[in-house]
């Protein structure tokens, strides 16, 4: 006999709940998890749809108590079905437990009742109104009348302005309904994203739209995508589009939704939060008009049930968001893409942490639906991918408007220090931005700051101090000590440099205010804007400063990677990248990569207008393949040295790696926890020969108080790794000692 859990009812809060049914014999073979079946509820055994979470062989209670699937509900395989069974992928790849992972994938309703709409109809013909309202006049029923009235008037009335202006009460409304002569309606209405509330209020704008809203003509190299994946329609794939920074990739993304459109299908588009600005949703806007709707991360949980419930009711057909928005309901999904797919925004941070590009394959496969990724400067994940035939690659090796892509300087700045200049500002650097002043030209300053970047390097000789097992940048802490965030290696803080001798070694200081005092202490002439996360933090703060910019109220604008991501600038003729090698020197195994993307991104910044653009990288270590490659715009050549380097220490994708982070307020207990936590994945491992690195405090090891390890564990094969996280799931549910101890999986 089988058993199956079962979930009542899926769109409420109360997910918590599972209920077990016996699986007649006749459904046993079919019947899967992610299932919707029909099955008896409650006292009155009502037939309700319920959800199959998990069949097991084991009753939670004496079986002859139990009651019987009635049916498998064939004909209305919804889209709630599927992404049932996406959760249950998602539990069990990522790590959590199962209502966690449908409620990260399902839209739940809030308590709060969604917002109404009332109004008042008239219900009788004008003439047998006229009576009634002579009738009330002479009974000076003065307010029946005066509703009447104003219903002779037109129809339909809002509640608002029968109970505000006109002064009815419900005493007057209530005898009217009972009559017959009016009634009371509500509508639902939908609680919509500002953005597209500004965007109707325009009427979408037209500024520099062709008028039949059709967009631009795609190029020979843009239709050719379409046309392939289109010609593909009936065996969907996955797709990944390399293009060169400003090749159009939007254009084509556009086409490929309206062609699902064209089949009566939706679609979804995935852009990086950041992106998600009032220009780019207006691109959409005016090809789709009111089909789209968009999800950020301003919206509260009633705003994007909304926006789910428009996508089930076949209201909308385009859902454009972040991360979250490739959990939307349609009914009959047909594509999914996600542009900039090398962002780390993809990734999500709280448990399961689930990575939208993984997850949005497994989507697509189970929908039937294509995937397509898009980027400039494709993951190592996603390239890999395509070299392994997971996804098929298609290029746009050139620029949409023609123009060439921007000529790269790269300035050595050990050889600056050399000859006398110690300011951030390369004499390289100094005089294009004086020639680009005097053209009234626009600049970027790029301050390459990701993350936790506590390295050591050599100013002299750009030598960086790295683990000597692991090959990443030590970090340097507060009590002088560095230490390695993977193995937990440390030692001394060094006093000169190991390798050349000078005594110019130690962390890199410098953030962007730094540089805005001295950029306007270099051209006190130049009108500076600064965006980094001080600048940014009021609600609109980050495109307040974009749209100035635009507006070009600013002549330079210094920032972190915020200002590198998708931004179009046509008056930005040089973009200066102040420190490449400060990306490189993060203690992550994908420090390499990172960098790599933000030169390249951040040089694709410069020149998009008419003006040709022109880019300066300055750096210590210019010799650095992944700084030559971003130089030389060389996406290839970048990705075979680094998989070399991936393959060599069997980081992700040569092999797999799960991260399993512990934390908690108990530094000793923790420290306790982990290394028990650590012997336990060794022992585990070592039967299927995983490598177990650490524990080691994470980069920032210590958040509100509560402090964070890690142990990693890597190997070749991904299934693997599952198995060792499931069994270790097990130990910390059945072991006492880790009740005050968080502990989250992280998959590659
Ligand atoms: P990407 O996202 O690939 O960096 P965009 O889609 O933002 O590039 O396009 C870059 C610029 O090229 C935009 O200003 C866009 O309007 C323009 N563009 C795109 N396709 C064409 C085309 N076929 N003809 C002319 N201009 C185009
Ligand atoms: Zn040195
Ligand atoms: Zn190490």
């Amino acid at each position: 006999m089988l058993y199956a859990d079962i979930i009542i009812d899926i769109s409420h809060s109360r997910l918590d709940q599972t209920f077990q049914y016996k699986v007649p014999e006749e459904l046993e073979r079919v019947l899967e998890p992610g299932n919707v079946v029909e099955v008896p509820f409650g006292r009155g055994d009502h037939l309700k749809k319920g959800y199959v979470l998990q069949i097991t062989e084991h009753p939670a209670c004496p079986p002859e108590k139990l009651k019987r699937i009635g049916r498998i509900e064939t004909d209305l395989v919804g889209a709630e079905s599927k992404l049932t069974a996406l959760a249950l992928w998602i539990r069990d790849y990522y790590g959590s437990s199962t209502v966690q992972a449908l409620r990260t994938v399902l839209p739940f309703r809030e308590k709060a009742a969604p917002k109404k709409k009332k109004r008042i109809v008239r219900t009788i013909p004008k003439e047998q109104a006229l009576e009634f309202l002579e009738v009330f006049r002479k009974k000076h029923q003065s307010a029946r009348a005066r509703l009447l009235e104003a219903l002779i008037e037109q129809p339909e009335l809002p509640m608002e302005i029968v109970t505000g202006s006109l002064r009815i009460t419900q005493a007057v409304i209530r005898p009217l309904e009972e009559a017959g002569m009016i009634t009371c309606e509500t509508d639902q209405i939908y609680r919509t994203p500002a953005v597209l509330e500004e965007l109707k209020a325009q009427g979408g704008g037209t500024d520099g739209a062709l008028p039949d809203g059709s967009g631009v003509q795609l190029n020979e190299q843009q239709q050719h995508v379409v046309d392939v994946i289109c010609g593909s329609w009936e065996h969907p794939d996955g797709w990944l589009i390399h293009g060169v920074t400003g090749s159009g990739k939007t254009a084509v993304y556009i086409e490929l939704i309206a062609y699902a459109l064209e089949r009566g299908q939706q679609a979804i588009l995935l852009i990086p939060e950041i992106s998600l600005t009032y220009q780019n949703v207006l691109r959409f806007y005016r090809r789709f008009g009111e089909r789209i709707s968009i999800l950020h991360s301003r919206l509260s949980q009633a705003e994007r049930y909304d926006q789910f419930e428009r996508a089930r009711n076949g209201e909308i057909d385009v859902m454009i968001g972040p991360r979250s928005a490739l959990f939307t309901p349609f009914p009959n999904l047909g594509m999914i893409i996600i542009d900039e797919e090398h962002e780390d925004s993809y990734r999500s941070e709280t448990t399961p942490r689930y990575h939208a590009r993984e997850t949005a394959r497994k989507r697509a496969q189970l929908e039937g639906a294509q995937l397509v990724l898009g980027s400039a400067t494709p993951s190592m994940e996603a390239y890999y991918g395509a070299k392994n035939g997971w996804y098929h690659l298609l290029e746009l090796p050139s620029r949409a408007t023609g123009g060439a892509l921007p000529q790269v300087t790269t300035v050595d700045l050990r050889q600056e220090l050399k000859e006398g200049n110690r300011s951030i500002l390369s004499r390289a650097l100094y005089g294009k931005m004086r020639q680009r002043l005097e053209k009234k030209q626009q600049i970027l300053l790029f301050l390459n700051r990701r993350g936790y970047s506590g390295f050591v390097s050599c100013r002299a000789c750009g030598h960086v101090l790295k683990c000597p097992h692991c090959d990443v940048s030590l970090s340097l802490h507060r009590g002088g000590r560095m230490v390695c965030h993977y193995c937990g290696y440390t030692q001394e803080a060094v006093k000169t440099c190991p390798k050349c001798g000078s005594p110019f070694i130690g962390g890199f200081k410098a953030g962007t205010q730094q540089i805005e005092e001295i950029v306007k202490k270099a051209f006190p002439q130049a009108r500076t804007l600064r965006m980094d996360a001080d600048t940014t933090r009021g609600k609109d703060g980050h495109a307040e400063i974009l749209r100035a910019f635009g507006n070009r109220e600013a002549d330079i604008l210094i920032g972190t990677q915020m200002i590198v991501k998708g931004h179009d600038f046509p008056n930005v003729t040089l973009v200066g990248i102040l420190a490449a090698d400060l990306s490189l020197h993060v203690s992550d195994y994908r420090a390499a990569e990172k960098t790599f993307q933000l030169l390249v991104q951040a040089a694709g910044r410069a020149g998009r207008g008419k003006e040709p653009g022109e880019v300066v990288i300055q750096t210590y270590d210019p010799e650095h393949y992944a700084i030559v490659c971003a130089a030389d715009q060389a996406y290839e050549p970048f990705y075979e040295q680094e998989m070399a380097y991936r393959r060599l220490s069997l980081y992700p994708p040569a092999g797999s790696m799960m991260a399993v982070h512990v934390s908690g307020a108990d530094e000793a207990h923790l420290a306790v926890a982990a290394g028990y936590l650590a012997k336990f994945i060794r022992q585990v491992s070592g039967r299927c020969e995983a490598a177990v690195i650490g524990p080691a405090d994470e980069p920032i090891a210590k958040i509100n108080d509560v402090y964070r390890k890690a142990i990693y564990v890597k190997h070749e094969n991904t299934k693997k790794l599952i198995a060792v996280k499931n069994i270790v799931e097990q130990y910390i549910e059945m072991n006492e000692g880790f009740r005050e101890i968080r502990v989250q999986f992280e998959m590659n």
